[in-house]
């Protein structure tokens, strides 16, 4: 971090800048210019504060050089995360993990159709929340801790990997004695309560970027997370909020690369949400698996015109069973498997 004075900043602004960089544990380095200083802070592991030195007199800039997150960082583990999951399953390693399901847990007869559709066709886990974070509070709420038995049910019987959201810190644990990954949802992606909770669940989390996050914003999310303790964090680039109304989010398939550039750990997509309308969700999907993507979140259900919630962007399960195809053959171009 370079910490840039004003042309007019007196000595005792600079000392005031020096004195706080060493109050903070790191050496200052001064560096004199024609018409202004700078001062650097030596040894800045990504945790220094740039506010702390904004509001300072005689301050007029403050330069990050090191990036703002530490654990997540490329520097701070150069190998790619695999995080492993129960049943012998992994992501992150060259094998892609495709997670599917109902946007929500319903009734008995939809939970077990679709799980035994998707497994059928390859899904690697399902995916169905019990707990859901509705814009409207009209919408379906989701059936709340019977969806959680119902998820456990299945789980049980079909040996399928649950991932199911937690919304708040309260329901967290409840949800992590089910769940095989504790999704944090879009609109929870700055709780930072849940994140720090979610870092002593014991077990993985998939956390989703915020419609109007930036890549840096999702990354210092996950750092709550792995900064309590918990290295297993999936990410998922699920879509931001657009200008455009043709689809219901823009899906950044950039956000991978960058994502992979910057951070150590899996990024999974989820085109349903990223688009919100079925006819777009294969093209994406394929298109995500050739661009680097982990794995991926797709919302099938058994009869989507029925369905509670996400019914337009939900794959029939013959769509699902097609699409799984068709990803084991762009996943093979680029010397990855789907299982
Ligand atoms: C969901 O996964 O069903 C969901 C509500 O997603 P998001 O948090 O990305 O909106
Ligand atoms: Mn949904």
């Amino acid at each position: 971090m370079l910490i840039i004075l004003r042309p007019d900043a007196s000595t005792a602004d600079r000392d005031r800048v020096v004195a706080l960089i060493e109050s903070l544990g790191y050496s200052a380095h001064v560096v004199e210019g024609t018409q202004r200083d700078a001062v650097a802070v030596v040894g800045n592991d990504g945790r220094v504060d740039a506010a702390r030195f904004t509001a300072l007199p005689g301050v007029d800039d403050v330069i990050q050089i090191t990036r703002p997150y530490r654990m997540v960082s490329r520097e701070w583990r150069t190998e790619p995360t695999v995080v492993s999951l129960s049943g012998g399953r992994s992501i992150g390693g060259p094998d892609l993990l495709v997670v599917a399901g109902p946007c929500s847990v319903e009734n008995e007869a939809q939970i077990f159709g679709t799980a035994r559709a998707v497994l059928a066709a390859g899904a690697g886990a399902l995916r169905a929340g019990a707990f859901k974070p509705r814009t409207s509070p009209y919408s379906f709420q989701g059936l709340g801790s019977a969806g959680l038995d119902l998820l456990a049910a299945v789980r049980r019987e079909t040996g399928l990997l649950i991932v199911t959201e937690a919304m708040d810190e309260e329901g967290l644990e409840r949800v992590a004695e089910v769940a095989d990954i504790v999704q944090i949802g879009a609109r929870n992606m700055q709780n930072y309560a849940l994140l720090k909770r979610a870092g002593r669940a014991g077990k993985p989390v998939l956390l989703k970027r915020g419609m109007s996050a930036g890549v840096a914003d999702l990354l210092l999310s996950a750092e709550y997370v792995l900064s309590e303790g918990n290295p297993d964090v999936i990410l998922c680039e699920r879509g931001i909020r657009g200008a455009d109304p043709s689809t219901r989010n823009l899906l950044d398939l950039s956000a991978i690369p960058s994502v992979k550039s910057l951070s150590h750990l899996p990024i999974m997509v989820d085109p349903s949400h990223g688009t919100g309308k079925r006819a777009l969700v294969p093209a994406m999907a394929r298109a995500a698996v050739a661009a680097g993507a982990d794995g991926l979140l797709i919302e099938v259900h058994m009869n989507p015109a029925d369905a509670l919630s996400d019914g337009a962007q939900s794959l029939y399960p013959e769509q699902f069973a097609l699409l799984m195809e068709e990803l084991r053959g762009v996943a093979g171009v680029i010397g990855r498997r789907v299982p």
